[in-house]
């Protein structure tokens, strides 16, 4: 067995574990693999293991890849910082996009979102540990961005999502999650149909699962050490 398709099966068996803990179906979490500065090879082996959900940081990097792949049974979530000169491949290009973090980037997403494709699925990105992180909006703003997002055509607003600043320590991160799940059940009231949270990396899966993640994006337990950092 390749190491990647052991990683696949390690990584499957922590979340199963993990879910089993917190009384929830293994199939209540989705395993986005994050393929991040890995090759093009390193996906086949995935896919060749069963993988077919890829999480990508950096558009271009992610847009080549995948026609380097060529296969269209692949689903690509965009989930790292975007600029509005990149939204046009990502709209183009990604089935979803987690980290919207501003309106103007969203109008852009869904301007350009193409009309053949089914709508392009969008998850906010929520700074949930105050100043320690730059990335995401802040709890206040996010019921007018969720409420602007939710309208508008092209795209279909998922649920939220979050990048808590690194911690050992298992209560503080489950408290990070717990907030953003509770972010999304006060949101939920207004606005119907909110089902995802994509929480829980790596080091952290296990308290996104106890706290209702639905989407675990994991890259270095899957794939092993990046060499860059991000
Ligand atoms: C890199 C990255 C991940 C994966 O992180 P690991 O710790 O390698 O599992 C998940 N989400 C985002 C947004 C990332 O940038």
């Amino acid at each position: 067995m390749t190491s990647i398709a052991a990683n696949l099966q390690a990584v499957r068996a922590r979340i199963a574990a993990a879910c089993a803990g917190a009384g929830r179906a293994t199939e209540s979490v989705q395993l986005l693999a994050v393929s991040k500065t890995w090759p093009a090879a390193s996906v086949r082996e995935a896919i060749a293991a069963g993988q077919r959900a890829f999480g990508e940081n950096y558009v271009q990097e992610a847009v080549t890849k995948a026609a380097e792949l060529g296969d269209p049974g692949l689903e690509w979530h965009f989930i790292g910082p975007l600029q509005g000169n990149k939204t046009r491949l990502v709209a183009e290009n990604f089935a979803w996009v987690h980290s919207v973090e501003r309106l103007k980037i969203a109008e852009r997403l869904a301007a350009q979102r193409p009309a053949g494709l089914p709508a392009l699925q969008v998850c906010l990105q929520v700074n949930i540990s105050g100043e320690a992180s730059k990335s995401g909006c802040s709890p206040d703003e996010l019921p007018d961005l969720a409420r602007a997002v939710a309208v508008l055509p092209g795209l279909r607003l998922r649920g939220l999502m979050a990048i808590p600043e690194p911690s050992d320590d298992v209560r503080l991160q489950r408290s990070r999650f717990a907030l953003l799940h509770d972010l999304l059940d006060r949101l939920g009231a207004e606005s119907p149909g909110l089902d995802t949270l994509s929480m829980g990396m790596s080091h952290d899966l296990e308290a996104a699962i106890l706290e209702g993640a639905t989407i675990v994006r994991i890259g270095t337990a899957f794939f092993g050490e990046r060499e860059t950092t991000t």
